[in-house]
């Protein structure tokens, strides 16, 4: 890894200022198989060590004035946006993704900073007209306190500080527990945190054993808010666990994303937001396209368009010019993608382009793309979470909107239309919490992210993010 700033590249925990920790589980470079740092495997006395420091952090944090800790935000942002390059290869070379996705998302990522760093300036509290004429009724908001998240590997960076930095800017401290297979962006996000002056306490992160680091975050008394970013079973485990202390917690959990192309659609762009829905981060992101459904007149069309782009996409290293598609995550993820397809062409599924390993070999995989997808079908009642597009036809609007609501998920669904009726009528009926119309991409800092259902609880983004991390305290100032 060739880093202008080596010392972004840190194999250590965070924790109360200090870094922490021996180097002992082996972090790999998921393109190449080599060794990329070790870093610690800590566990539930680390994790209270860490829970203790942002519990200490926190009343001086919070006694900031907003604008106080917006300045130290508004330094990380600019801090993370002057070390792009470096964050976005450190990120490839953990994760995978092409590098132009990774600058992509350290943008992303990086814009949470900036947003809340000019939220934390606008808290603001409410005053109500009152009951009584001898009262006043004043609501104040104030930060819940420690917060705790969990985060993934698809989004190593943006799924770190969109929980933090909106907690931050409240005035809650926070302690992070990134995930095993990506800790190095989240542990370079530390060093610039640090570096924009953060006081210590305020961001601990913590590598090693989830169970154990997860359920010392969700007992431990001093935090009241669990943020997690993964799978369905994981959260419903964390809830459970946080249920016993009564702890808010934030979830955004799995998806299983409908993608409609009903026959007034512009089909160019419908085959444009369907490649990028889909195959961005190789299908690894829980808003990933997963059951792409067309409408009988231009299936085949669509299905013939989709098929040419597929095949432009080029495989390989993300840190290599030109590559579009890396490396899957890890052989479990490689091995759901390889019986996801298995069952698909078993049950009438028809091969379109892929479907096999890559030659490549590792974790590399062909983009896969599958016509003629049908309801009872493992793509169809799982999230594939890999480079695999299936389509299946629909007749009409009704159909379609019940075939797409017919999951347990509710986390992003798109379609593509033009008949002004037709779309309120589809985006109304939709059981989702975002709907990208027309438009295959929809993430940004300004908006709510988040779904309903068991894809999860609570919205992360905008300004409805930072109201997660607060409480309201109503006052009765009586006697006047
Ligand atoms: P995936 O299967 O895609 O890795 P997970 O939901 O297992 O998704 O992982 C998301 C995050 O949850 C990671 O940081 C992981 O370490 C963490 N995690 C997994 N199991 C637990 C657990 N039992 N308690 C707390 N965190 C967990």
């Amino acid at each position: 890894m060739h880093l202008s700033d080596p010392t972004l590249l840190k194999s250590q925990c965070l924790i109360d200022g200090r870094w922490l920790g021996l180097g002992t589980d082996s972090i790999r470079n998921p393109a190449t198989g080599s060794e990329l740092a070790l870093v610690p495997r800590f566990g539930a006395a680390e994790a209270t060590m860490a829970v203790e420091a942002a519990q200490r952090a926190f009343k001086p944090w919070a006694a900031k004035t907003g604008k106080e800790r917006a300045a130290v935000l508004r330094r990380w942002f600019d801090l993370i946006v002057a070390n792009k390059e470096d964050l976005a290869i450190i990120m490839t070379s953990e994760q995978g993704k092409p590098l132009a996705e990774a600058r992509g998302e350290v943008d992303y990522a990086a814009s949470f900073v900036e947003f809340y760093a000019e939220e934390a300036k606008r808290i603001y509290g409410e005053t109500i007209p009152s009951h009584r004429a001898d009262a006043r009724i004043v609501v104040l908001k104030q930060p819940i306190g420690v917060i705790a998240a969990i985060t993934p590997w698809n989004f190593p960076a943006a799924m770190i500080t969109r929980k933090v930095s909106p907690a931050l800017a409240v005035g809650c401290t926070a302690v992070v527990k990134p995930a095993p297979e990506t800790p190095l962006t989240a542990l370079a996000l530390g060093v610039l945190a640090e570096r924009a002056g953060l006081p210590p306490g305020v961001l601990n992160l913590i590598t090693g054993d989830a169970p154990s680091i997860g359920e010392v975050m969700c007992t431990h008394p001093a935090v009241r808010f669990v943020g997690f970013t993964g799978s369905t079973d994981v959260g419903k485990l964390l809830m459970r666990q946080a249920a016993s202390g009564v702890k808010k917690v934030g979830l955004e959990l799995g998806g299983n994303a409908p993608f409609i192309v009903f026959d007034d659609a512009d089909l160019d762009a419908a085959v444009t937001g369907a490649m990028l829905s889909k195959f961005r981060n190789m299908g690894q992101t829980c808003v990933c396209a997963n059951r792409i459904y067309a409408q009988d007149s231009i299936y085949e069309a669509f299905v013939a368009k989709l098929a040419k782009e597929v095949g432009k996409l080029q495989i390989g290293n993300g840190l290599d010019a030109g590559v579009t598609q890396g490396p899957l995550i890890n052989e479990r993820a490689l091995a759901k993608v390889e019986r996801h397809v298995a069952d698909a062409l078993q049950n009438g599924g028809r091969l379109l382009a892929g479907g096999r390993r890559h030659v490549r070999g590792g974790t590399f995989f062909e983009p896969t793309l599958i016509a003629d997808a049908a309801a009872g079908m493992l793509v169809a009642r799982e999230e594939t979470f890999g480079p695999v597009a299936s389509v299946f036809r629909f007749r009409d609007e009704n159909e379609v909107i019940a075939l797409a609501n017919a999951t347990q998920y509710g986390l992003a669904a798109y379609f593509f239309a033009r008949d002004l009726g037709r779309v309120f009528r589809v985006a109304e009926a939709l059981e989702y919490g975002m709907v990208g119309i027309n438009s295959g991409i929809m993430a940004t800092e300004l908006a709510p992210f988040g779904g309903v259902k068991e894809s999860g609880i609570g919205r992360e983004g905008s300004r409805h993010g930072a109201e997660e991390f607060v409480e309201l305290k109503y006052l009765l100032l009586a006697g006047m």
